[in-house]
């Protein structure tokens, strides 16, 4: 315990139990995310993107921890908006044991661990990259390389949540870059590492860049904390990736 922790004790975001920003009572209550294609978000063995749901540029598999629901819409925001780093090393180590305990940590032999790209405005304006730290946590715990500078992202800091739907996809096709070239012949893999997916359009934005790049052949696959229910499950309203 540093002396920080004496000052300025740390509780939990959700029960405000003193000891963690997110006490293990609370990540209980987590619902796991089950396995599926997420394209038509239906069952799919391995998380992995059903044949028929794919196009050139679509990611091969795209792991997703929880669902994303009110108890943990409200860590969320608590996460995004100031407590990022703070909460950082607990949320990482709960999405850890996630992986473990699903078989998916298997297909991460000989990948590239890069973490969703912001620009720099955005940066400026947030102080940090959540993903950034996420990513590379991510990275040591399973042993993995991992880089920042794989893609960057340009453009403004206006927020997604403001724009149509139309003029958000738009944004994110053309937003990414390759910032810089990286010999990627060793990987077998590069996956990419979010908080929150929603419609995966970002993220596809993202492997479409890297495709047009490195070449077709390259498996892109994603790692995700949080995603929504399936809108024909339920009426929840999805929040927007940032
Ligand atoms: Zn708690
Ligand atoms: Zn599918």
């Amino acid at each position: 315990m540093n002396l920080l922790d004496i000052v300025f004790p740390k509780s939990c975001v959700i029960c405000k139990r003193k000891g963690e920003y997110l006490c293990r009572r609370c990540h209980k209550l987590f619902k796991r995310e089950l396995p599926e294609c997420y394209v038509c978000r239906r069952l799919s063995n391995g998380y992995r993107t059903h044949e028929e749901c794919r196009d050139r540029y679509s990611m091969d598999s795209v792991f997703v921890a929880w669902e994303y629901n009110s108890l943990t819409s409200d860590l969320l925001k608590k996460y995004k908006y100031g407590y990022a780093y703070d909460m950082s090393e607990v949320l990482c180590k709960f999405f850890t044991e996630s992986i473990r305990s699903s078989s998916y940590w298997k297909m991460l032999k000989d990948t590239l661990v890069i973490n969703m790209p912001i620009s720099s405005s955005r940066l400026k304006e947030r102080g940090f990259n959540q993903t950034y730290d996420l990513a590379k946590r991510i990275s040591i715990e399973f042993n993995l390389d991992f880089s920042d500078s794989l893609v960057g992202k340009s453009g403004g800091s206006e927020h997604q949540a403001l724009k149509d739907k139309e003029e958000r996809r738009e944004i994110s096709t053309n937003s990414f870059y390759i910032r810089k070239e990286i010999d990627i012949s060793k990987y077998r893999s590069i996956t990419i590492v979010d908080d929150v997916i929603t419609t995966g359009s970002t993220l596809n934005a993202i492997a479409k860049k890297i495709r047009l790049h490195y070449g077709d052949s390259i498996s892109i696959n994603a790692m995700c904390m949080f995603r929504g229910k399936p809108v024909y499950y339920s009426s929840d309203s999805e929040v927007s990736s940032c």
